[in-house]
């Protein structure tokens, strides 16, 4: 007998506590244990480890991430109603699991562990973007970040140049992180089904930013010139109140290039020259 090997299937526990959906939460749960063990292990060994989990639910994922060794996990869930089954399971597995009533939003996960942490969930798709930003800007306390989110917002953070997905989100993130797309999960898995395909996504944080620049000038060159993508950069770069043909020769990037073109290092010389003139 092993820790959790008494805890009910996962559709009793929703039966037993009315756990039934709330779309504003973004609730779709995810039943099917052999994919809930699939996401845990995309984020490497978690012997030892301090892991967050955003979102537990009714605790599929949560019980996979104790299953798979994490030492202490953290789990913020904002819904009250499912703190009972998650108190079930914090039973089944001796002072490991710590259960956070709060919204994740708000908290400042970094405060509640010394060190590194991995975070690991599933996220409410209608506020995943703003908590990834959130992270990404305390990403020295992330070893690893393993996320599902609609196929649209994975594609965008791993997206190369020269596709309709690279952007804004793609840049700041490959910048900041090695990004990995792991799978795509089907809505079938899903009780109940979300109207889109869902896909999980490792991101790593460097030591270093990839290239040289500084963040909030990046990502105003950026903006700037994803604001008008189909244009040419001279024209695009405009708004920044610098002569674009200076900074884009300057950068040595032809001027008739548009931004759905330029690598992230093109970017950072971009940035960097921009700050200096
Ligand atoms: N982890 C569970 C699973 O995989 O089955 C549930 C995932 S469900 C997509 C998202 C979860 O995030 C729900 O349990 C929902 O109540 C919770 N949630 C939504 N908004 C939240 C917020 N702002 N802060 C914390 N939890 C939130």
């Amino acid at each position: 007998m092993t820790e959790g090997d008494d805890l009910p299937p996962l559709r009793e526990v929703i039966a037993r506590y009315g756990l039934n959906a709330e779309k504003s939460l973004g609730q779709n749960f995810l039943l099917d244990l052999n994919l809930t063990g699939r996401i845990a292990r995309c984020a490497g060994k978690l012997d030892g480890e301090t892991v967050i989990e955003i979102g537990p639910g009714p605790g599929g994922l949560t019980r996979a991430i104790l299953d798979a060794g994490a030492k202490r996990l953290i789990v913020i869930e904002k819904d009250t109603r499912c703190l009972p089954a998650l108190a079930d399971i914090a039973e089944a597995y001796p002072d490991r699991l710590e259960i956070m009533n709060e919204d994740a939003l708000e908290i400042d996960e970094t405060a509640l562990f010394d060190g590194r942490a991995k975070i690991i969930a599933n996220l409410p798709y209608n506020v995943a973007t703003p908590l990834l930003i959130k992270w990404l800007n305390k990403r020295e306390r992330f070893s690893s970040l393993t996320l599902m989110f609609q196929k649209e917002v994975s594609d965008r953070i791993t997206a190369v140049p020269r596709t309709k997905a690279y952007g804004r989100l793609s840049i700041l993130c490959q910048w900041l992180c090695e990004t990995k797309r792991e799978f795509d999960i089907s809505p079938r898995a899903f009780t109940p089904p979300p109207k889109v395909t869902s896909t999980v996504v490792t991101l790593r944080p460097r030591a270093e930013p990839a290239f040289p620049a500084d963040q909030a000038v990046l990502e105003k060159v950026v903006a700037a010139a994803f604001g008008q993508r189909r244009k040419m950069l001279r024209a695009s770069l405009k708004p920044l109140g610098k002569p674009p043909e200076d900074m884009l020769e300057k950068a040595g990037i032809t001027p008739t290039r548009r931004a759905e073109e330029l690598s992230v290092e093109e970017f950072c010389a971009l940035a960097r020259v921009y700050a200096a003139a």
